[in-house]
C-alpha cells in the first residue's frame, strides 16, 4: 500500500546523511567528552563542532548554546531559570494562550510557586501583536515567552517586532522556536531574541536532543545538578551522537532554507487550494501567508477530526488532528478555542504537515483520497443535510 507521512509537526524522519554523521559516535568513538584521552577528546571535538553548527544557524556565538535532552527541557530551563534567577526584579511573566504545553504547563507550575502569568489572547489567525505585548508589560515583568510559529495551525508570530518591544522595555524575550528552526530563517541578533528553544527531531534530526540559546550575559541556572558538562549549565554525560545529529541536521536545513521553503510552500499551497476546490464547507485555520511552509490545517464541517484520521490511516495517509486526546476524553484544541472557534468545531480539525521528503505525488494522492472520505463521512453524519 502507498504510505504518505503528513505528520511532520509531530516528528520528522531522520535524514540518511544525518544518521551517517552520527554513526561513528554510536560505534567507534564512544568516549566520554569529559575524558582527557583520545576517545574522549574526539567526542569532545564532535560536540563542539555541533555547537558551532547550531550557533551559526541562528547567528549566535558558540558559547551561547546549551544542549538539552529535548525541546521541552529547553523551554523548562528558560522559564524556570529566568524566574528563579530574576525574581527579585519581579514575578510577572507574559506568554500567549496558543503556546505548546511545554510552555503552558511550565507557566502553570510557576503560578503555583508565586509567579503571575498573563496569557495574551490571539486574533482569528492565532497571532499575537507586538502592541499587545507592549501593553501587557508592567514594572514587575521579567520575561516574555512567545512561540516563533504555532505547531497546530502554523501561524508565524511577528517575532522581530515583539523582540524590539522587549528590548526597549528591558524585559527578557524567550521564543519556543521548535517548529520554526530549520524551516524559517532566524537571526537571534537581528530579532532581539534573548533565549530560544529548538529540538532536533522537528528538523529531520534524531529524537531526544534539543538546545537552548542563551544570550551572552543572561544567567540561567541549571535544571539538572551534577557534573560540570555544558559549562555547568546542564549536568549529565552528553548525548554525543544525538548532538552530532542535531548539528548536522540544522546545518543541512539552514544551508538552503530559501530553496526548501519555496518548494514546500508550493506543495503546501497546492494542497490548500486543492482541498478548497474539491471539498465544500471547509475553513483554513491559521494565517494564509504568515504560515510555516509545511503546515496545512483545516476545519471540515459536520465531521469529527478523529474519524477523518482513521479513514486516512486506512488509506495509508498519516495525519493528525488539532485536538489532543487526553486520558480517553477528547479535549478540543486550546489553540483553535483561543482563535475564537466554537467548541463543536474545535474538535474537528485536520492537520497535514509536510516534510523535506514530501513529494508532489504525495500531495496528489491526498487530494485524490481525502474528498472521497469526506463525502462518505458526511453521508453518515446526522449534522449534514447537504
Ligand atoms: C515538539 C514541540 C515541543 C517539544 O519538543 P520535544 O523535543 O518533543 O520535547 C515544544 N514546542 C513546540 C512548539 C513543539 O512543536
Amino acid at each position: 500500500m502507498k504510505r504518505v507521512y503528513m505528520d511532520n509537526a509531530a516528528t520528522t524522519a531522520l535524514r540518511r546523511d544525518v544518521l551517517d554523521a552520527m554513526m561513528p559516535y554510536l560505534t567507534d568513538i564512544y568516549g566520554n567528552p569529559s575524558s582527557l584521552h583520545y576517545f574522549g577528546q574526539e567526542a569532545h571535538k564532535a560536540v563542539e563542532n555541533a555547537r558551532h553548527q547550531v550557533a551559526s544557524a541562528l547567528n549566535a556565538e558558540d558559547n551561547e548554546i546549551v544542549f538539552t535532552g529535548c525541546g521541552t527541557e529547553a523551554d523548562n530551563m528558560a522559564l524556570k531559570g529566568i524566574a528563579e534567577k530574576y525574581q527579585s526584579k519581579g514575578k510577572h511573566i507574559i506568554t500567549s494562550s496558543v503556546e505548546h504545553h511545554a510552555i503552558l504547563h511550565t507557566c502553570e507550575y510557576l503560578e503555583k510557586h508565586g509567579f503571575e502569568v498573563t496569557y495574551l489572547p490571539v486574533d482569528e489567525y492565532g497571532m499575537v501583536k507586538a502592541e499587545q505585548v507592549r501593553d501587557a508589560i508592567r514594572s514587575d515583568t521579567i520575561l516574555v515567552s512567545i512561540m516563533f510559529a504555532n505547531n497546530e495551525v502554523g501561524t508565524i508570530m511577528p517575532i522581530k517586532e515583539i523582540g524590539a518591544v522587549c528590548r526597549e522595555k528591558g524585559v527578557f524575550f524567550h521564543t519556543d522556536a521548535v517548529q520554526a528552526v530549520g524551516h524559517v530563517a532566524i537571526d537571534v541578533k537581528a530579532m532581539n531574541i534573548d533565549l530560544l528553544s529548538l529540538s532536533a527531531h522537528k528538523l529531520h534530526g534524531p529524537k531526544g536532543v534539543g538546545a537552548l540559546y542563551i544570550r551572552k550575559g543572561i544567567v540561567v541556572p541549571p535544571l539538572l545538578h551534577g557534573g560540570a558538562q555544558e559549562r555547568r549549565k546542564r549536568a549529565g554525560t552528553e548525548n554525543v551522537a544525538g548532538i552530532v545529529g542535531l548539528g548536522k541536521a540544522i546545518e543541512i536545513a539552514c544551508s538552503d532554507i530559501e530553496g526548501t521553503s519555496k518548494r514546500m510552500c508550493y506543495l503546501r499551497d497546492k494542497l490548500i487550494n486543492g482541498i478548497e476546490a474539491s471539498i465544500p464547507e471547509v475553513k483554513l485555520n491559521g494565517h494564509r501567508t504568515e504560515r510555516l511552509p509545511g503546515n496545512v490545517n483545516f476545519s471540515i464541517k459536520y465531521i469529527e477530526g478523529e474519524s477523518i484520521l482513521l479513514m486516512l490511516d486506512i488509506n495509508g495517509i498519516a495525519a493528525s488532528s488539532g485536538s489532543a486526546c487526553t486520558s480517553g476524553s477528547l479535549d478540543p484544541s486550546h489553540v483553535l478555542l483561543a482563535m475564537g472557534m466554537p467548541h463543536e468545531t474545535a474538535h474537528g480539525s485536520l492537520r497535514l504537515t509536510l516534510g523535506d521528503d514530501t513529494t508532489e505525488d504525495d500531495i496528489d494522492y491526498v487530494l485524490e483520497v481525502l474528498p472521497e472520505i469526506v463525502v462518505k463521512l458526511r453521508k453518515m453524519s446526522p449534522l449534514y443535510h447537504g
